[in-house]
């Protein structure tokens, strides 16, 4: 399911959204280009251009339909051709040409094959070059005041630059969005929704310059979590543990870092003032969990954990791996000492 709605997103925002953009702002390019055509007096072009209105529109219709491939097809070659008629009868000072670049630029953003979109490129490049060849041997087919040629100029310039580097812009935006979402998808257990083990390091960037004032870490383990695997299959299994990560996630504060560790394992990370805190935090989860009864399809499991809950006081000076470590050591102590308990390290009380 999430594949399906990640690559709808890309189709969205990549051939959807940037499209449309693309061709209302030629919509728009339209009204200020026709009635200059119309004055020069080329009524070919000003017909051609008037006739691309519509098939933008049509375009428009394409896109919205999903037809992203025939959409962008269509109007690429549409304004190809215009771009080429404009260049032979304006020449190149105009800046007409400039569109062969800006629709060399579209192709590549495009859905089309890699095949398609070199073939694409290359057919902008050859005729861009067949105009200048053109031009060199023949005059522009309409002769107008140096004025227009100057107006068209600038126009063109200022349409084309904006339109290319709106189309970095937009495409650098996607990619950090995607970048945003694939970093958030690699931190996230897929099963429990909660962050997993990676995230971790995430925590310790955010928060390796902050004074704790003591923090506690805590190895929650389901116990016997096997049995019911094999009683009532994986996907059973995978409820309760999707049921106790939320009754952990519930049972914590919204600053407390609470991770699938691994398989049934989960690492909570809190900041406490005291270790009595702390302590009996750990007991409490451990009856909480004890206590409550696990509903999955009609079955109630009646689960408990072993916890190691490590304390570590502000002026002592261990790194959060070895915090997790020793958290981790009297996990195994309280799974050796008949499971069901908490086990922690009194000693170090202040
Ligand atoms: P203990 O009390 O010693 O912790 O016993 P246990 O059975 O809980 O521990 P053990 O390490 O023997 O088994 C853990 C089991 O957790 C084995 C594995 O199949 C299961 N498990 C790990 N990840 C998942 C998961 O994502 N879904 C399901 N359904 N089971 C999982
Ligand atoms: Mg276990
Ligand atoms: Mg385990």
């Amino acid at each position: 399911m999430r594949l399906l709605s990640e690559k709808h997103d890309i189709e969205y925002w990549q051939y959807s959204r940037q499209a449309n953009i693309v061709y209302l702002s030629t919509l728009f390019s339209y009204i200020i280009i026709l009635p200059l055509f119309y004055y020069v007096g080329n009524m070919i072009i000003f017909y051609i251009n008037f006739f691309s209105m519509f098939v933008t529109l049509f375009v428009l219709y394409l896109n919205r339909k999903q037809h992203y491939g025939y959409a962008s097809f269509i109007f690429i070659t549409m304004v190809t051709i215009v771009t080429s008629m404009e260049t032979i009868a304006f020449g190149l000072d105009s800046g007409f040409g400039l569109f062969h670049l800006n629709m060399a630029v579209l192709i590549v953003y495009t859905n089309w094959s890699n095949q398609y979109r070199i073939i694409g490129v290359v057919v902008q490049g050859l005729l861009y070059i067949a105009a200048f060849f053109y031009l060199q041997t023949y005059p522009p087919l309409t002769v107008v005041e140096p004025y227009i040629i100057q107006i068209f100029f600038v126009l063109n310039v200022f349409f084309n630059i904006t339109a290319v580097s709106h189309s970095a812009y937009y495409y650098e935006n996607i990619a950090k969005r995607n970048r945003a979402k694939l970093e958030e998808i690699a931190q996230q257990d897929h099963l429990t929704g909660l962050p997993n083990r990676l995230s971790l390091n995430q925590y310790l960037n955010n928060t390796l310059d902050k004074e704790f004032k003591g923090l506690g870490v805590m190895m929650i383990d389901i116990d016997h979590f096997k049995k019911i695997n094999d009683t009532y299959g994986h996907l059973i299994g995978d409820e309760v543990l999707i049921k106790v990560a939320e009754l952990l996630k519930k049972s914590m504060r919204e600053e407390d870092l609470v991770v699938r560790y691994g398989g049934e394992e989960f690492l909570v990370i809190m900041e406490m003032e005291r270790a009595r805190f702390f302590r009996e935090k750990a007991q409490r989860i451990l009856e909480l969990i004890q206590s409550t009864p696990i509903e999955v399809t009609n079955q109630t499991f009646n689960i408990t954990v072993s916890i190691g809950a490590f304390y570590n006081c502000c002026n002592v000076d261990l790194s959060l791996e070895e915090c997790i470590r020793n958290a981790d050591n009297f996990l195994y102590k309280a799974k050796e000492q008949g499971r069901n308990q908490v086990v922690n390290n009194e000693a170090v009380e202040r």
